[in-house]
């Protein structure tokens, strides 16, 4: 019997982990261009810190976390909690004022698995803690479009505003009302959400709940002066950035702390997995979780439906691995030499594949050719003894000789001169 890996965890092979590094590498650059700086957190925490701050009555809290009961800890299910316990127990507030922060992992969920959807997933998350402005909620909205934009992804963009604890309770009481009316055409989930979490009964996918809340009161006719305001000036922003959006007054995010404004990545080609990446404010979750009452605002994208966007959407040929140079040694004398230099160009920070095997040049050329070689120097024992190789331009096939005299640091350093290392 052969072992298989857990139903939604899933390898991730060579030619996939070398799209996501460039996703991953996209990420971190423009990232980075916004003042973002990276913090690495354990994989697991105290189940109290996501029972707190995502919410008892979520999915992720109610079903889908990875827990050790009689431990009372579990698998990340999400960064932001973490981060802010970081941020909390650090104290980073005290260094400065507002941080800007992100981390890029692996996040654990119990959902049933499909395309775009797994166990362990991963996200890149980034959180701005401390700052209120709505300029700041529509410079990190573009941030997360700058990302989707510099990978050739078209996706739509749909936002709320979610209020605040002046508004949203007498909101979610006119709610409580309206769907108590309705109860008998409530999905079982809803009927139940209607007193755990009535915000979320706006967001079911069920064509019948659907239809029934289409005529409920919406929550941004009851925001209050200053959450108005917030919102008002989230779109300004936005607008004055060239940010299309569509205001989605139905769009309540999973998780509990969110507050005024949410945003979410659309896409039409990945099924019913329409995120690609979602966020918000979350103006009392530090103060809740026992920090100083500072506000934040962050999202989370998911790698996993990136890449499958990126094969779908994108006609650009996908990122892949190459070799700047393959080295063809066909004779017995040829080995120990090339082997040699082989070592030396890796040293200068050339990407330099070698075959030991003896095989023959036809052999060997496919191989170059399989591992993606720019250039291949091939050298039998013939060219050994009259010191001269050839080497062949793989993309164009040109081919001109190579003066293999001098030591093995000569010959390497003017196989540097015509190879250029790959940068990326
Ligand atoms: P969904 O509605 O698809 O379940 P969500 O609202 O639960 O998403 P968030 O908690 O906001 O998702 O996470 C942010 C992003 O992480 C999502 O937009 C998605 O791209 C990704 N994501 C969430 N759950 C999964 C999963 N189980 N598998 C793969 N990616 C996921
Ligand atoms: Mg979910």
């Amino acid at each position: 019997m052969k072992i298989q890996a857990i139903n939604g965890f899933k390898d991730i092979l060579p030619d996939t982990a070398v799209r996501w590094r460039h996703i991953e590498q996209r990420a971190r650059d423009i990232f980075e261009r916004f003042g973002m700086r990276e913090i690495r957190l354990p994989i697991m925490e105290k189940t109290e810190l996501f029972v707190r701050s995502i919410g008892e009555a979520t999915d992720v809290v109610e079903k889908e976390m990875y827990t050790f009961v009689d431990k009372g800890q579990t698998m990340r299910p999400e960064a932001t909690a973490s981060i802010m316990r970081a941020f909390i127990e650090h104290g980073l507030h005290v260094q400065q004022p507002v941080q800007r922060l992100y981390t890029i992992g692996p996040m654990f969920r119990h959902e049933r698995p499909q395309k775009g959807r797994l166990r362990q997933f991963h996200q890149l998350d980034a959180e701005i803690i401390g700052a209120v402005e709505a300029r700041v909620d529509a410079e990190l909205i573009a941030m997360g479009q700058m990302l989707l934009d510099e990978l050739g992804l078209a996706v739509s963009l749909e936002i709320n505003s979610l209020g605040c604890p002046v508004c949203r309770p007498p909101f979610k009481a006119g709610l409580v009302a309206f769907l108590e009316q309705r109860h008998e055409g409530l999905c079982e989930d809803c009927k139940r959400r209607t007193h755990t979490n009535p915000l979320r009964v706006l967001d079911c996918k069920k064509p019948t709940c659907r239809a029934l809340v289409e005529n409920a009161p919406s929550l941004l006719d009851a925001l209050c002066p200053d959450c108005n305001r917030h919102f008002r000036e989230v779109q300004e922003a936005l607008q004055s950035l060239d940010i299309a959006f569509k205001i989605n007054p139905f769009m309540v995010r999973g998780l509990d702390y969110y507050t005024r404004t949410t945003f979410e990545f659309l896409t039409s080609d990945l099924g019913a997995q329409a995120a690609v990446g979602a966020g918000g404010r979350y103006d009392g979750l530090i103060e809740q979780l026992g920090g100083p009452a500072l506000s934040g605002i962050g999202f989370a994208m998911g790698l996993e439906r990136i890449a499958l966007l990126m094969e779908q959407q994108s006609d650009k040929p996908q990122p892949g691995d190459s070799m700047d140079i393959f080295l063809a040694a066909l004779g017995d004398k040829t080995l120990a030499p090339c082997g040699q230099l082989a070592h030396l160009l890796r040293k200068q920070g050339l990407r330099a594949a070698i075959d030991y095997s003896g095989r023959g040049l036809k052999a060997q050329l496919k191989q170059a050719g399989r591992v993606n070689a720019r250039f291949t120097l091939i050298v039998g024992d013939d060219e050994w003894d009259r010191q001269q190789g050839i080497l062949r331009n793989m993309a164009t096939q040109e081919q001109q000789p190579f003066d293999l005299g001098g030591t093995p640091e000569q010959q390497s350093l003017r196989l540097l001169g015509l190879v250029q290392p790959t940068t990326n």
